[in-house]
């Protein structure tokens, strides 16, 4: 259902995760249900994945691959890292369809013409991820007030870096009304991030950034109350929750690959840990399988325990043993296999409980 919403290309980068983020242990790759094979097959794309941290070295070199836009940028402490190269980002129409840096809504589209659901690559092996402002969320997602609150606000003190969620292009750097200074970043899959209420914007509009990349420092600017950041998260210009995308406790973020779900562009839907659920119920459905096996495993292994054997005299019939036994013809028939009609062989066990 998930892997039926993703292009070809989502399904190559699913394999390319595949083999780049198993863990080296040997995994019981058993595939009993098509929901379970749902899950198993992205599984690497739902794992959590750590904040980065910004490395201090500076870049020495760029190295060309076979990938035109594809880049490795070697650093100063010997590290390296593969990076995608903006400028080839260019041909996708995400950054020219809808480009304009007014309003922080452009599309204007109706909600019906969306899917249901929608799979996003929020990180992959050439793009990062790090916490804007790792901190308690202060102001949750949804009504507030009477009054919709289209993000989470985390709070902050004035000066602090701001960070770029994802890579990205800035498609607003402005002052607009009660956002304060605001900063709009689209990526490469279509979502929007936006950070308000900064003190100072250090990025320019149309500006292409790295995920991690300090995009300006925090403030109380706009309609605030105190410093904190305002953050978003939209997909075609609407709002959902953004703990669906990033624990901000622990900075972590929840899945490489996102299913946004169309009921969570609503602005009264928070975020509950429902996937989990989801994985938690398989789980508990394999355990309660594997249990169910295991005690009629342990009732055939009582009763072939306690079985009892007749062997075959003359005059025996199976009616006769029946009776013998307390037990039934068909009973007796099915214990060893046999038909009514089976003739009983003198000397032969017969197996009657
Ligand atoms: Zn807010």
């Amino acid at each position: 259902m998930i892997l039926n919403k993703l292009s070809a290309s989502t399904i190559v980068m699913a394999l390319v995760s595949i083999i780049s983020w198993t863990p080296a242990e040997a995994q019981d790759t058993t595939i009993r249900t098509k929901k379970q094979a749902e899950l198993i097959v992205p599984r690497p794309a739902f794992q959590p994945v750590q904040s980065m941290d910004g490395t201090n070295s500076n870049a020495m070199d760029t190295l060309d691959t076979a990938d035109p836009g594809v880049k490795i940028l070697l650093f100063s402490d010997y590290t390296w890292k593969y990076y995608k190269d903006p400028s080839y980002a260019l041909d996708s129409k995400v950054f020219s369809d809808n480009w304009e840096h007014e309003y922080p809504d452009p599309y204007r589209v109706s909600l019906e013409t969306l899917p249901d659901e929608i799979g996003l690559w929020i990180v992959d092996s050439l793009s990062g991820y790090r916490c804007p402002n790792q901190t308690d969320v202060y102001s949750k997602f949804g009504y507030r007030h009477r009054r919709r609150h289209q993000g989470v606000d985390l709070p902050l003190q004035t000066g602090t870096p701001v960070y770029a969620a994802f890579g990205g292009r800035v498609r607003m750097a402005k002052y607009y009304k009660a956002y304060g200074n605001l900063v709009v970043i689209r990526h490469e899959n279509g979502l929007e991030t936006f950070y308000a209420h900064l003190s100072k914007i250090i990025v320019s509009e149309d500006q292409w950034v790295d995920a991690g990349s300090i995009i300006g420092l925090g403030g109380s600017t706009g309609r605030s109350t105190g410093p904190h950041l305002h953050f978003e998260t939209r997909y075609k210009g609407y709002a959902f929750d953004p703990e669906w995308l990033i624990d901000f406790h622990s900075g972590v973020l929840r899945h490489r690959l996102f299913v946004l779900k169309k009921k969570y562009l609503n602005a009264s839907s928070n975020y509950v840990p429902e996937d989990e659920q989801e994985e938690i119920d398989i789980i508990e459905g394999d355990t309660q399988d594997r249990e169910e096996a295991a005690k009629k495993a342990e009732a055939e292994r009582k009763a072939a325990a306690s079985a009892q054997y007749h062997t075959i005299r003359q005059g025996d019939t199976l009616g006769a043993l029946a009776r013998k036994y307390h037990t039934t013809v068909r009973k007796l028939c099915q214990l060893n296999g046999i038909s009514e009609r089976t003739t009983l062989r003198l000397g032969k066990k017969l197996r009657v409980k």
